[in-house]
């Protein structure tokens, strides 16, 4: 039996490991961490059980693909509930709007912003409808040759939906310089680590894939699905080893014989295929003489996705007037993004994402308390002078500061417990390059699609990559689709 050896054991790695042991192949998961998940993971201490990753879950479908292809049905092992609105988004001037995916709800929270907006609501969704379904082409295949991304019809139809153009200027013209609703139409590219004023317009997919096809919340959170795969992989026979800390991928004459764990063990394998940090693995785990195609030079010139800071917080109390998920956005949101991006500095008023699921699963804390999980877009750590010893305290004190105008003046008094993370944590706990977020590489035009680095190294036998180093890239849908994409090569190349 074939011996495939995964380097990490994220949702990406976990997903890949149940496939190939479906089609028959011996599978060893090698994970630095004590806890499997990776940027997928969880805290769960003091009563609470905190997502630290993603927190909801959009293109449901990409799951369901992967647990059928495992022969399982993702609806029977696993509870989830639509969350409807998606977000509660709230402007700096005490306003706010709910982001229904029910359309008549949605275009009824438009018009309270701007009167006769709904029909450019209507115009928007078709348009980004358009660039979803033409853009799914570019997302779910393997790429091999150039040739590969130049389906002329499809590339044809793209373009006549101005998917080149810049996102945020597009979608500010279809809400006729309306600025609440052209921020609440175009800031799911930073999902991609990306801001929506350099991103393109092709990226209204995601707005697209989240207001219309909905978003789900599994019970338990995240972390159940990653629970749910472990348990799956124990079942099935896949070997996991966590505190296994991969120090080198061993290569012979250009092919893959194994790896070298920080133990000095060596593992034999077949083939192995990276779920690790995509540049990480290259520089850190390849030596430079059998990576011609991937010398250091070349990976340290490519463009990075951002990180965050995110604080977790368990209140003793219950705030029922509140949704599951929000947004704050701040008042100069295009410098807030300037500084994230361009300038490489900490926003001087940071919007964030928030995140409260105890409304939807009370579960996650004890009686009567509410659970708060707040992610506020960061620089990464490349080019940045930012001391994040000195930073952290300063931007908890700004974060809880909008809380007590958005939430409640004396939430400060009910803290009972907290923590937070910073882009240091990313960089330290899961090999993050550059201290990522949601992902290393990020998703210009030049690093998606063909351009993205490959699943299958270039001059390395035997050695392959999954999750959002490679195409299609970053969430954890890209994710699942990543691991078929990989497996479908191995099974042609292996079988
Ligand atoms: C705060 C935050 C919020 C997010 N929100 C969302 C969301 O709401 N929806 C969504 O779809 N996506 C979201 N994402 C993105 C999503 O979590 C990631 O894109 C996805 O989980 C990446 O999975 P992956 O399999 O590619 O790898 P990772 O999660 O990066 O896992 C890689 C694994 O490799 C391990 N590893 C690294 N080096 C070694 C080594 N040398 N030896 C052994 N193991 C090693 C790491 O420890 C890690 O466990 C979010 C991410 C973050 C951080």
């Amino acid at each position: 039996m074939q011996h495939v050896v995964i380097i990490g054991a994220g949702m990406g790695g976990l997903a890949t490991a149940l496939r190939l042991r479906h089609q028959g192949f011996r599978v060893t998961v090698l994970e630095k961490q004590p806890r499997p998940g990776g940027r997928s993971n969880v805290i769960t201490e003091a009563g609470f059980r905190v997502d630290t990753g993603p927190t909801i879950l959009v293109m449901k479908s990409a799951f369901e693909e992967m647990y059928r292809a495992i022969g399982e049905d993702i609806d029977q092992r696993l509870t989830f509930t639509q969350i409807d609105p998606n977000y509660r988004i709230y402007y700096h001037d005490d306003t706010h709007l709910d982001l229904y995916s029910n359309m008549a709800e949605l275009a009824r929270e438009v018009e309270k912003i701007e009167t006769g907006s709904a029909e450019r609501l209507f115009e928007f969704i078709g348009a980004a409808a358009r660039k979803y379904a033409l853009g799914m082409d570019f997302v779910d295949r393997n790429f091999n040759k150039l040739t590969d991304l130049a389906n002329p019809v499809a590339g044809l139809r793209l373009l006549q939906t101005s998917a080149h153009q810049n996102l945020y200027r597009q979608v500010r013209r279809f809400f006729n310089g309306n600025d609440k609703l052209t921020k609440a139409f175009s800031f799911h590219s930073m999902f991609l680590g990306l801001s929506p004023f350099e991103a393109l317009a092709m990226y209204s997919l995601i707005t697209y894939a989240d207001v219309a096809l909905g978003m789900w919340y599994p019970e338990g959170g995240i972390y159940a699905i990653i629970e749910d795969l472990l348990q799956l992989a124990n079942e099935r026979g896949v070997e996991i080893r966590t505190n296994s800390p991969v120090d080198e991928i061993l290569i012979e004459q250009g092919r893959v014989v194994g790896v070298r764990l920080g133990s000095g063990e060596q593992v034999q394998a077949d083939l192995v295929i990276s779920n690790a940090d995509l540049p990480y693995t290259y520089t850190h785990l390849i030596k430079g003489q059998h990576r011609k195609h991937y010398p250091d030079r070349r990976l340290e010139q490519m463009d990075y996705a951002c990180s965050g800071y995110l604080l977790y917080l368990g209140i003793d109390k219950r705030y029922d007037h509140l949704r599951h998920q929000a947004l704050y956005f701040s008042e100069d949101y295009k410098a807030t993004l300037d500084d994230i991006f361009v300038n490489k500095a900490i926003p001087e008023q940071p919007s964030f994402h928030m995140s409260i699921p105890t409304v939807t699963d009370p579960s996650l804390a004890p009686p009567a308390h509410t659970l708060i999980y707040l992610l506020a877009p960061m620089p990464n750590l490349d080019n940045s002078d930012v001391d994040w010893e000195a930073a952290a305290p300063r931007l908890r004190a700004q974060l809880l500061d909008q809380l007590e105008c958005i939430i409640d003046p004396d939430i400060q008094e009910h803290i009972v417990w907290e923590r937070d993370y910073t882009p240091l944590d990313f960089q330290q706990d899961y090999n993050a390059v550059h201290g990522t977020a949601f992902g290393s590489l990020s998703q210009g035009f030049f690093q998606s699609a063909y351009f993205r680095p490959h699943n299958k190294a270039h001059d390395i036998n035997g050695l392959y990559f999954v999750g959002q180093g490679t195409y299609p890239g970053i969430g954890m849908p890209m994710v699942m689709i990543s691991s078929r994409l990989v497996t479908e090569r191995v099974i042609e190349e292996w079988c």
